[in-house]
């Protein structure tokens, strides 16, 4: 008699596109880090009119969990049965699990994956966030959960009014001085140079942290700019880091290992 095989532990990350998600790479790595060789994160491109079906589908086909990203953040929360705090006052999870009846319970990693990330204490200091999309809405949740002043600046400023109004932040016309500058806009994904942003070079040293969620292979011009300025600085591969930590300790019930996930995430 041979022993059956032990059951696959599957699990994924969501999007529409997801072909360029270094989530794949990243869990894999630590999956095999920590010694789980049944289980395995996989890229499941599922467009917006499909959501609803593919994730009622995928405890049946053996995943355990789902990481959710752009564009189905939103959709994932409204379609799951259970959803934490965090979740639910941001308005959108990134991290779903799934029960041994099929039930779905969403988590947003975003927010307290980001608090991880930053070089410096948020509480009671100033953070001027540089975007108004669904990324900056839980950074500024985050940030002023932590107990920061979050002030925010948006190219289109009705959308910053907006997001300010919703969390009770304060929305900014020109971007101010403050303690933390965080950049959630999407500039950077195609290499631009620093002047695509709002912050001068000769600025940024006067940030005591900085922390830009994009990230891009050479390096984003921000992040440059607050090294070369001997500014404490977090980029975009860090902060995807500490949200898959916190969704893979979820899920396996393990700390993650996160210098394997750092090499993998930007190898
Ligand atoms: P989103 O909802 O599409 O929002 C995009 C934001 O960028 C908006 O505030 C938009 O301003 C602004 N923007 C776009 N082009 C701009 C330009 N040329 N100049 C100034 N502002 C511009 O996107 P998101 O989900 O918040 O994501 C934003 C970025 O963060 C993306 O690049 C994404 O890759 C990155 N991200 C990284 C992580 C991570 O784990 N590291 C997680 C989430 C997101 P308007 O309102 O004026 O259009």
């Amino acid at each position: 008699m041979t022993d059956a095989a032990p059951a696959l532990h599957r699990l994924g990350v969501v999007g529409w596109p997801v072909a360029h998600s270094r989530s794949p790479a990243m869990h894999n790595a630590a999956l095999a880090a920590l010694g789980l060789p049944d289980w395995h994160y996989q890229r499941l491109p599922v467009p917006p009119e499909l959501l609803a079906e593919t994730l009622r589908a995928l405890p049946q086909q053996g995943f355990v969990g789902a990481n959710v990203t752009i564009p189905h953040k939103e959709a994932a929360l409204a379609i799951c049965d259970e959803a934490t705090g965090t979740a639910r006052e941001i308005g959108a999870a990134n991290t779903l699990t799934f029960g041994a009846d099929g039930a779905i319970t969403a988590d947003n990693t975003d927010a307290p994956g980001f608090l991880n990330a930053l070089p410096i204490e948020p509480g009671g200091r100033s953070a001027l966030v540089l975007g108004a999309g669904g990324s900056a809405r839980a950074v500024v949740w985050a940030l002023r959960e932590a107990g920061a002043e979050v002030a925010v600046w948006n190219r289109t400023p009705d959308r910053a009014a907006a997001l300010a109004a919703d969390l009770g932040v304060r929305a900014t016309a020109a971007p101010v001085t403050a303690d933390l500058l965080v950049n959630c806009t999407s500039v950077g994904l195609a290499g631009e140079a620093l002047d695509a942003l709002p912050v001068d070079a000769d600025r940024i040293a006067g940030f005591a942290a900085v922390v830009d969620l994009v990230y891009h292979g050479e390096g984003t011009a921000l992040v440059a700019a607050a090294r070369a300025a001997r500014v404490p600085v977090a980029d975009g591969l860090e902060v995807l880091v500490q949200q898959g930590a916190l969704s893979l300790s979820g899920w396996t019930g393990r700390d993650a290992p996160l210098d394997v996930m750092r090499r993998a995430a930007g190898a």
